[in-house]
């Protein structure tokens, strides 16, 4: 009786310790597993089956875009891993991307010809009721904001005429559509920071999965800037955290709609980079032919690439010097202009960046397809952020 009882508590206990070392957002390799028991790799085989058979467990596929370095299979809790619907607010339209463990399952786009309209709430209703029919609950809805949210799920700025009209235009747009879903939904619905979404989801399932800091830049569509710190989002007191497009970057710049001078927002004539290089070719360029010519090595693209790279460096220095990141993570959406952007940032961080402070440092390239989807999966809202509106 006794030895029965050990024997079952010693499988017991074998499971918990396979079980403490999830922390319920984080996906883990078997080798991490292996690493933080100190059980060996048959014993944490064998318990990984049954604990995925009993279905505490889901193997999940890790989607990567770079070159595989350990296996993409991980586990994680089955109870942390119900789906979320992604929204973007894109001009007139939203884009819903239905994200689970193995990244996004299903896309849809849905008009918005006025936020008053009620035809794309129904829309959005039967995308989340189809995806459901097939899959599982909707564990919370995401809305990725082109803008800083504050701690309470709110714009981080309000209306003010030194942001500029289309500021608010915008703002008020993301703030019309979220309010309406609070009341048609019977989910969470959060809103969260664009760029710190993608930050937290190469943090949690990309390239910086085993930094203790790290970086994120979004180039492509907009300089926009996350930090993730011991594997949770660092957003500051009022979500502002990560600003980078607006660090002063030259004495003799213009003034910036944020209200500063020279800001790095500045210097672009457009934050969309083909349609800056659309610009300056004298051409409409599709994403495909602006990633052709810096292939091909273009000199006006890849030189634009490199301009870019430079001043980012500079406005990215201070924050550098100062925290000491192990990992900037360079949006996976660059593509071929990952090497001509990486190149001339390291070469701006080393001149504007003590060597001691940026030695252990490393630029990689993003690894997820969508990084704002694998974001809106891990985010949990803490303590102090508490859900807007819905019920859990
Ligand atoms: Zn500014």
């Amino acid at each position: 009786m006794t030895a029965h009882r050990g024997q079952r508590s010693s499988a017991a206990l074998l499971e918990s310790a396979i079980l403490d070392c999830f922390d319920g957002v984080t996906a883990l390799h078997r080798a991490e597993i292996v690493q933080r028991t100190g059980l060996s790799r048959t014993v944490v085989a064998s318990l990984l089956s049954v604990l995925t058979a009993r279905g505490v467990l889901l193997m999940t596929h890790v989607e990567r875009t770079g070159t595989p370095g350990r296996p993409a299979f991980a586990y994680q809790l089955r109870s942390a891993v119900g789906p979320v619907l992604l929204i973007r607010v894109s001009g007139s339209a939203l884009g819903l991307s239905l994200v689970g463990p193995g990244g996004v399952r299903d896309t849809a786009a849905v008009a918005v010809p006025s936020v008053a309209d009620s035809g794309w709430v129904d829309g959005v209703r039967e995308f989340m009721a189809k995806a459901e029919a097939a899959q599982a609950r909707t564990r919370h809805v995401v809305i990725s904001a082109p803008f800083p949210v504050n701690q309470a799920g709110e714009p981080a700025y309000p209306s003010s005429p030194a942001l500029g009209g289309s500021y608010d235009v915008l703002r008020q747009a993301v703030e019309g559509v979220r309010r309406r879903l609070v009341d048609a939904l019977d989910r969470p619905v959060l809103m969260v920071n664009d760029a710190q979404l993608a930050a937290l989801g190469e943090a949690s399932f990309g390239a910086a999965v085993d930094a203790r800091a790290s970086v994120h830049l979004s180039v492509r569509h907009g300089i926009g800037c996350g930090l993730v710190l011991g594997g949770q989002p660092f957003t500051g007191p009022d979500g502002t955290a990560g600003e980078i497009a607006h660090v002063r970057i030259t004495d003799t710049g213009p003034d910036c709609f944020c209200g500063g001078t020279g800001c790095l927002a500045t210097q672009f004539g457009t934050k969309d980079i083909d349609l800056a290089l659309a610009g300056l070719y004298g051409r409409p360029l599709t994403p495909a032919e602006a990633d052709a010519l810096v292939a091909a090595n273009d000199p006006r693209a890849v030189g634009y690439y490199r301009e870019v790279a430079l001043k980012v460096a500079r406005a990215l220095a201070g924050i550098v010097t100062v925290l000491t990141p192990d990992v900037i993570v360079l949006d996976a959406e660059l593509g071929p202009a990952h090497v001509p952007f990486a190149s001339s940032l390291a070469d701006g961080l080393a001149r504007y960046c003590p060597p001691l402070q940026v030695q252990g440092l490393r630029l990689l390239r993003g690894r997820l397809r969508d990084a704002q989807a694998a974001g809106a999966m891990a985010y949990r809202p803490t303590g102090e952020q508490r859900l807007p509106a819905g019920r859990p």
